[in-house]
């Protein structure tokens, strides 16, 4: 069952009617409906004064609405049922004459739906909504759906009930919202939306603060807290029966229909501490109270200190201050600057926060966080106009977990580690609202659904997720790639020198320092530029990795066992200790030196490359393999020294395009992780 309810603004007239007739038969097409809607915005008013100008422009706006949505006798049929409703109306007494423009309005739209053919059935919420007793509403409801169990809708009137002793009354101002939970609850509605004319629980008053933002996501208890405190678009004993029935509820724009609104809901776990609302009332003594509503564990103290300087810093001096009740605290300021406090406590929490100031949490305390941390602490962001604020470094194994249940949204998680697992709380990450910057390759080199999920995490938060530094360190590879691809030139091949030991020793060893092969590859692990067993970086495995990184970034759905890895040495080698390794290496040094000079005599040098290019004649559309190639001297390969990269990528439309430079080292990786924290 759905529960829709619309209020005065979206029934005002012919047209903002018509567009409550699609939302409504867009969703009639999934499930049973109940209607609960508001009299037309300034009827409850009009009938409240009895003012006759005003009820004679009321009885006026009826007759359009009918005149425009029916022909012929309809039309007729509607308009008798309305005239003989308002002289009843005009009849009653004083005190009962508000409860009739919910009537009105409802008696039109179920007249409508049966004329579009819609088994429908109005509901009185004067019989069924008994005021003050939920147990016996609740039964009246339950009955009359079953009574009407063929009824595709159901239209019910909001805000009019009976008292216990019998007679009609009202659930007081806005009450529509509430007579709706009260539907939704009783019928165990699985989605209850309250369609309105703005987009959503707001961060504040739009027509204070432009800036202000729909909030998607709230809490109840941050719902009631904004609602009880002056925020204006829902009526705050909405919130108890959707929350007792675990109902969430959806505020939606009738005039933007697509826009996904706010989730009331059981929101952010208590270990996030989010800013929710700006909102405001008058205070007893003529003066004005901005509120500020935060979920989660900041200390009271502390935010209004916040508060208070941003509020001196705005050149308003806040009368008074306090604390209400939990994530809820408050400034008292003289009404004339209203709008200026609103604005600056907004500017403080919603606005600065977002975007200037970013709450860094690096995870890994080894050379790359260490960097990172130095870069950041030397003013390196400073001309980027952010500020960044070093939440944490850490090299503990639960820290990504901690960093889970404590960063505020919109921090940065740095995944500077090279942990084999750490990647399993980046969707959780995500989803919190937390960015995360990698220079952790193994985080991505995980199998493709892995990889989608987090990207696709990603998107729908909102959240930047970029790695830029898993391939060619501070190169521009994946931007260069992702650019193309996005623009629809997607790379046609790909070749890359990414594992940087087997490139530097071979082209150390043509260099003829007269060092063999095994003593180069020691040196380098010596240097630390190889893993502790310098084998994984010659069997292919770095490059591998890189490799899977490459191609997914070009749209290929890369996965390890699609890729043909020929490693520079025979299996015997990786088959025994280390030392007998080394040994076995320098025994073949001849054979090395003869193959190499053999390709030198026609101009060749061998690279150890990986590449992935588009081949329809293969199974999966491509082919992927790592393996030594000879390279003539005009290859973009033949001449790389030292630990340089060089990435080729070919497109159908645009020139192939050649990257190269320094493609190794911490310092580098940091300035790479930095530019992708500042992009
Ligand atoms: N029509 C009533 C009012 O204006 C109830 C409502 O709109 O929720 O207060
Ligand atoms: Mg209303």
């Amino acid at each position: 069952m759905y529960v829709l309810k619309f209020g005065g603004s979206s029934v005002a007239n012919a047209t903002a009617i018509s567009g409550v007739l699609d939302i409504v038969e867009g969703v009639a097409r999934e499930d049973r409906v109940i209607l609960v809607c508001s009299a037309i915005s300034g009827c409850t008013d009009s009938l409240i004064s009895g003012d006759k100008k005003a009820l004679e422009s009321i009885r006026r706006r009826h007759l359009d609405i009918i005149s425009r949505l029916f022909t012929g006798e309809d039309r007729a049929d509607a308009a008798a049922e309305f005239f003989s409703l308002f002289d009843r109306m005009t009849k009653a007494p004083a005190a009962e004459a508000p409860a009739f423009g919910e009537v009105f309005s409802t008696r039109i739209l179920a007249r409508k739906l049966s004329c579009e053919g819609y088994s429908t059935a109005w509901a009185d919420s004067r019989e069924l909504v008994v005021k003050g007793d939920e147990a016996r509403t609740t039964d009246n409801i339950r009955a009359f759906l079953k009574a009407n169990a063929a009824a595709q809708m159901v239209v019910a009137p909001g805000f009019i009930a009976r008292g216990a002793d019998g007679k009609v009354c009202t659930l007081g101002r806005g009450g529509s919202d509430y007579s709706a939970a009260i539907f939704a609850a009783a019928a165990k509605a699985f989605s209850f939306q309250i369609w309105t004319d703005v987009p959503g629980i707001m961060t504040c008053n739009p027509k204070i603060v432009p800036t202000a933002t729909t909030i998607s996501k709230l809490s109840y208890d941050s719902a009631l807290k904004m609602a009880e405190h002056g925020a204006k678009v829902l009526y705050a004993p909405t919130i108890a029966p959707a929350l007792a029935a675990g109902i969430e509820i959806n505020i939606r724009d009738t005039f933007q229909p697509s826009d996904p609104g706010t989730v009331i809901g059981n929101a952010p776990g208590p270990d996030v501490c989010a800013w929710t609302g700006v909102s405001n009332l008058p205070s007893e003594n003529g003066n004005q109270r901005v509120f500020l509503s935060f979920e989660g564990p900041a200390a009271p103290d502390a935010v209004i200190a916040r508060i208070s300087a941003c509020l001196k810093a705005a050149g308003i001096a806040p009368l008074q201050t306090g604390t209400e009740k939990d994530g809820l605290v408050w400034a008292e300021v003289r009404d004339a600057v209203l709008t200026q406090a609103c604005r600056a406590i907004h500017r403080e929490f919603f606005e600065i926060q977002a975007a200037k100031t970013l709450d860094l949490y690096i995870a890994g305390n080894g050379a790359v966080g260490n960097a990172l941390r130095k870069l950041v602490e030397s003013g390196a962001a400073r001309k980027s106009g952010r500020h960044i604020r070093i939440a944490e470094i850490s090299s503990s194994r639960d820290f990504a977990q901690r960093v889970l249940q404590t960063a505020p949204r919109h921090s940065v998680f740095a995944d500077c580690t090279d942990s084999e697992d750490i990647h399993a709380f980046y969707v959780p990450l995500l989803e919190a609202g937390i960015n995360i910057v990698s220079s952790n390759r193994r985080s991505l080199a995980v199998p493709f659904v892995e990889y989608a999920a987090m990207k696709q995490a990603a998107l729908q938060s909102g959240c930047f997720f970029r790695y830029s530094t898993t391939v060619g360190t501070a190169l521009p590879v994946l931007e260069s790639i992702l650019a193309g691809a996005m623009a629809g030139d997607e790379p046609e091949s790909i070749e890359a020198v990414v594992s940087c030991t087997l490139n530097r020793i071979l082209s150390e060893h043509e260099s003829h320092t007269g060092d063999s092969f095994a003593t180069l590859l020691r040196k380098a692990q010596e240097e630390g530029l190889t893993e502790k067993d310098p084998r994984f970086d010659l069997g292919g495995e770095d490059a591998l990795k890189k490799l899977l990184i490459l191609a997914r970034e070009a749209g290929i759905p890369l996965e390890r066992e699609d890729v043909k890895v020929i490693p520079a040495f025979s299996q015997r080698l990786f088959d025994c200790s280390l030392d007998e390794f080394y040994k076995m290496v320098e025994s073949r040094e001849q054979d090395l030196a003869g193959v190499e000079a053999d390709l030198q005599a026609k101009g060749f040098r061998q690279r150890f490359i990986a590449s992935v290019r588009k081949d329809s004649g293969s199974p999966g559309g491509f082919v992927a393999e790592i393996k030594l190639v000879p390279v003539p001297s005009d290859s973009p390969f033949y001449r790389i020294t030292g630990t340089e990269n060089v990435i080729e990528i070919r497109r159908k439309f645009t020139a192939p395009m050649v990257i190269r430079g320094a493609g190794e080292g911490a310092g580098v990786a940091a300035c790479g992780v930095l530019n992708d924290i500042l992009k």
